[in-house]
């Protein structure tokens, strides 16, 4: 196994000890102990395989240690690791001109994480209001921007950020998918709209084509800038580069992060030109954003997804999976829906579903349950027949065995076992 820790401490009890002891529990946890993935599997310190069909909330979306990655990362670390902002290299451009390119043309702020990228858009949104005298943004309810402050306020999901409060000030919420309900919110003082494309932790929640059309048009009647936070839909998940382009719109800031990495933390946000051009130097920074090390990570994703034809693999494989999920519903009637585009799926279940993500991992396959009652399923977008015929198999076997209780009470985020 991993050659880098000493045997006695891969002991999950060892592992576990010392998460009780000295890791923050803010977290709750499955209880295995992850020790080597590759592609769409995961092995445990026992041995035990797993089909990760939920590979890291969608960061190991081209598979766990991809080698295209594995190998990118192995010949930078020997070149250069890191160089300061204050300085340049290849590899940060190159990264920019690609995303630029793949996109809708804009300029690229690199930052480290989903939650950093969201607060770069609000930062930026805020030096574009502030020329008009505005600093409002407006989000969704049933949101997920990140945990920040600034974040986790415009997150439209009071439990996560209420215990916090005194909360910043500047962010209103409205419903998901109802435009009066945006047009009727918007005043004088709006700076922006921020919106997933499709919802993810909100239940993959997919917005009428015409509701993001109008916002759109929302945006530029009033001068308010439209962003979207692409950080789960990002990067082929939907069987495009971004969720964006299946809607015929384009936004002015588009976050980024999860999949970008390949499992290297990264975070960008891609603004307009124009918009960008107002972060002159010392209005933002990360030191850690855009290492040659990250750069080269994402150069990899990309170049993967092109080379591999990935976009293509997401839209049949999400045909058929989606089919096999289809056939699921009708089988087992306490399922009410099958949600999703690519390979970003859901099923909607009748009551609780936890006792079904728990009943899964113990018969070795990953997936998420959200809002208590939505199974999500986003595998790798490397996946193939035999790897989802192989987690429809177990999924309908566990689906037989557990017809849920009517009750429906949450399960957290961050856990995907109902443990917390
Ligand atoms: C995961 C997620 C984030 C937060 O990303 P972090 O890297 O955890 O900060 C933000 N927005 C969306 C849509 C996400 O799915």
């Amino acid at each position: 196994m991993n050659k880098l820790i000493p045997d006695n401490e891969m002991e999950s009890r060892k592992v576990t000890e010392n998460y009780e002891k000295y890791v923050v529990p803010s977290y709750g946890r499955s209880g295995i102990v992850f020790v080597r993935g590759k592609g769409s599997y995961l092995w445990d310190s026992d041995g035990k395989k797993y089909l990760d069909f939920f590979p890291g909330w969608a960061v190991s979306g081209i598979g766990h240690c991809n080698p295209n990655v594995v190998d990118a990362i192995c010949r930078q670390s020997e070149i250069l690791i890191h160089i300061a902002n204050n300085h340049y290299h290849p590899w940060q451009g190159m990264l920019a001109k690609k995303l630029s390119d793949i996109s809708f043309g804009g300029k690229v702020f690199f930052c480290n994480s989903g939650a950093e990228a969201n607060e770069a858009a609000i930062k930026l949104a805020r030096l574009y209001g502030s020329k008009t005298g505005r600093h409002g943004i407006i989000s969704m309810e049933n949101s997920f921007h990140g945990r920040t402050l600034a974040t986790v306020t415009m997150t439209g999901q009071p439990k996560y950020s209420k215990p916090f409060a005194p909360l910043p000030a500047g962010f209103s919420h409205v419903p998901f998918n109802d435009f009066d309900a945006l047009r009727k919110k918007v005043d004088g003082n709006t700076a922006a709209v921020i919106i997933e494309p499709i919802q993810g932790e909100g239940g993959i929640n997919v917005p009428d084509r015409d509701y993001l059309q109008q916002v759109s048009s929302l945006c530029r009647d009033k001068d308010m800038l439209l962003i979207f936070d692409e950080v789960q839909t990002g990067f082929g998940r939907t069987g495009r580069f971004f969720a964006y382009q299946h809607f015929g719109i384009t936004p002015d800031i588009m976050t980024l992060a999860k999949t970008l990495g390949g499992g290297f933390p990264v975070g960008a946000m891609v603004a307009r030109k124009d918009i960008a051009d107002l972060m002159i130097p010392g209005t933002h920074a990360s030191t850690f954003g855009g290492s040659p090390l990250a750069c080269q990570a994402c150069l990899a994703v990309i170049d993967t997804i092109e080379k591999e034809r990935l976009l293509h693999n997401v839209r049949i494989m999400g045909e058929y999976l989606a089919s096999k999920l289809s056939w699921l519903k009708q089988k087992h009637p306490f399922i009410r829906a099958v949600k999703g585009i690519g390979l970003m799926l859901a099923i909607e279940i009748e009551g609780e579903g936890s006792g079904i993500v728990r009943e899964c991992t113990g018969k070795g396959l990953l997936i998420n349950c959200t809002h208590g009652n939505i199974l999500r399923i986003m595998p790798a977008i490397t996946t193939d027949k035999t790897e989802i015929d192989a987690a429809v198999k177990i999924l309908d076997e566990c689906l037989s065995l557990y017809p849920p209780t009517r009750k429906t009470t949450g399960c957290a985020r961050g856990d995907s076992t109902g443990k917390s």
